[in-house]
């Protein structure tokens, strides 16, 4: 049976995830903002808490690890790189490392740039990936501790993924991202159908994310830097992909 991916609103805008696999009854978080809607998610089901999965070292990702470590005697992982600003880890990963989570293989990638050390875990089986603040619905993380050039490359990295991935990210901003998308691409269709969408879906109050890797291509302006036609809307014709990546992330901190 495949695993049942459950989305935790945690905080005011943070997401985490519970990866459950029902054959093993083993269960994996990834990312822990806080304990208590987690604990709640996890009792409202029945499960227990086998491993927890950390992207990063911000505090809206690993405050709730110590409570839900401590309750549910779970297993922490996390970026080797990061060790020494993580909660302890029991095991430490780094980019190109693989492990197994009920019986399916997980991989990690580094996709620094948000911060130095951020990881994202990929599980192919399932055709999910776990990308907290380096790709997001509609967006990316801010550049905080690397370079535009590394999170291009780590942006790169992750939209290689096929297609039909699902694209699991740490933060309800799509509405805003949505408003940014539009002032660089306004003739994008499939943007302005996603963004009616997605404000529709904020005005229910209902979760914008996961998305699809597809979907991400077809839409998210950090994405499509290295196109023709995005380079043409910025008048950034022949520029280097980098330069054209900075100056939208550029303007979106300052929107
Ligand atoms: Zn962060
Ligand atoms: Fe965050």
């Amino acid at each position: 049976m495949t695993f049942e991916i459950v989305t935790v609103p945690c905080r005011a805008d943070n997401y985490a995830f519970l990866v459950h696999d029902p054959d093993t009854s083993r269960t994996a978080l990834i990312d822990a903002p806080e304990a208590a809607p987690i604990e709640a998610a996890l009792d409202a089901r029945g499960w227990g808490l086998d491993e927890i999965w950390i992207t990063h070292h911000h505090g809206d990702h690993v405050e709730g690890v110590d409570a839900l470590r401590d309750r549910f005697s779970a297993s922490v992982t996390g970026a080797t790189a990061d060790a020494h600003r993580l909660p302890a880890l029991d095991r430490k990963v780094a980019d190109g490392d693989a492990f197994d989570f009920a019986g399916s293989q997980v991989e990690v990638l580094d996709v620094s740039g948000h911060t130095i050390g951020h990881v994202a875990f990929h599980v192919p089986k399932e055709n999910a990936v776990f990308t907290a603040d380096s790709l997001m619905a509609l967006g990316c993380g801010r550049v905080f501790e690397g370079t535009p050039a590394m999170m291009w490359k780590s942006l790169s990295r992750l939209a290689a993924l096929p297609d039909e991935t699902t694209v699991c990210s740490g933060h309800e901003y799509t509405a805003t991202n949505a408003r940014f998308a539009l002032t660089i691409e306004p003739d994008n269709p499939a943007l302005a159908a996603r963004a009616e969408a997605v404000f529709q879906a904020a005005e229910a109050g209902l979760p914008t994310v996961p998305s699809t890797l597809a979907e991400e291509r077809a839409t998210n302006p950090f994405l499509r830097a290295g196109l023709p036609e995005m380079k043409a809307a910025l008048g950034m014709e022949g520029e280097d992909d980098i330069a054209v990546f900075a100056e939208i992330r550029g303007r979106k901190d300052r929107f």
